[in-house]
């Protein structure tokens, strides 16, 4: 099931979305796809009201307001690699401010303090559940569902700076949507799924769930043991090789096979 949260006629809904699963270059969805408005709330029991919305008469909006991400780097191999990192031993770890967070469609804002904004695909896990001390067996059950994410990255930022909180947690640096996927099991990550970014139309990156270095039942239990995750939390899972450039007026879209598209603009003021 496909969650999405969405405006329409001035207040803030969620929806199940029913109907096609293709998209277009632009990310898009192809042919007649509506939302079932949910009565209730996702994270707890809801039901259907049977009100349906087209998709394209309502505004997506991100599809869960996190009070934390919590980001893992260098989680991929041939990514640690292009930019001259060792695998960490211990997962590196950071934080991007609820303030980051942006919906599908929303302009990415280029950073005045940097002259190399860069792009990061990457699978989000939204938690469905508080959660803290999660012993591995039982990480499956506090996952709500899967999003996109792109962990958008002031690279030249992050190479001066010490922590990364500017470099990867200035406002809009946090796309995430188009929605919540709730049933994307372990096995089938854990099996491969493509995780592909566009930039104006041209692929980027490709990469696949099989080179995660860390399961996300392992990166769930390595996060938890140290803070209680609260429902509608996200971590980003890491990004695969092929991260590079974005320019003002650049189109940038991240594609999760089994989930959706979520694409966003980028626009420099000044
Ligand atoms: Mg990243």
């Amino acid at each position: 099931m496909r969650i999405a949260r969405f405006s329409v006629d001035g207040s803030v809904a969620f929806g199940v979305v029913e109907g096609s699963d293709g998209f277009d270059g632009a990310g898009a969805p192809r042919g007649e796809v509506t939302l079932d408005v949910i009565k209730g709330h996702p994270f707890a029991e809801f039901e259907r009201s049977g009100r349906k919305l087209p998709l394209d008469k309502v505004r997506l909006l991100p599809p869960v307001l996190p009070n934390k991400v919590v980001a893992i780097g260098r989680n991929y191999a041939e990514h640690a690699a292009e930019l001259g990192n060792e695998v960490p031993e211990v997962p590196v770890t950071f934080f991007k401010p609820s303030t980051s967070v942006i919906g599908p469609g929303d302009p990415i804002a280029y950073p005045s303090f940097s002259e190399d904004l860069q792009h990061e695909a990457e699978l989000a896990v939204v938690i469905g559940r508080l959660c803290r001390d999660v012993p591995l067996e039982r990480a499956q059950d506090v996952i709500l569902g899967y999003t996109c994410a792109n962990d958008v990255t002031a690279r030249d930022v992050q190479r001066r700076e010490q922590q990364w909180a500017r470099a990867k947690g200035f406002d809009t640096s946090c796309p995430l949507g188009p929605w919540v996927e709730t049933e994307l099991g372990q096995d089938r990550i854990a099996d491969g799924i493509a995780i592909q970014c566009t930039v104006n139309g041209a692929q980027r990156q490709l990469g696949s769930t099989t080179d995660l270095i860390r399961s996300i039942p392992e990166l769930i239990v390595h996060v938890t043991e140290a803070m209680t995750l609260l429902p509608g939390d996200v971590i980003l899972t890491g990004t695969p090789a092929g991260v590079g450039p974005l320019h003002d007026g650049d189109e940038v879209a991240v594609t999760i096979e089994g989930i959706g598209t979520l694409a966003n603009k980028v626009i420099k003021r000044g």
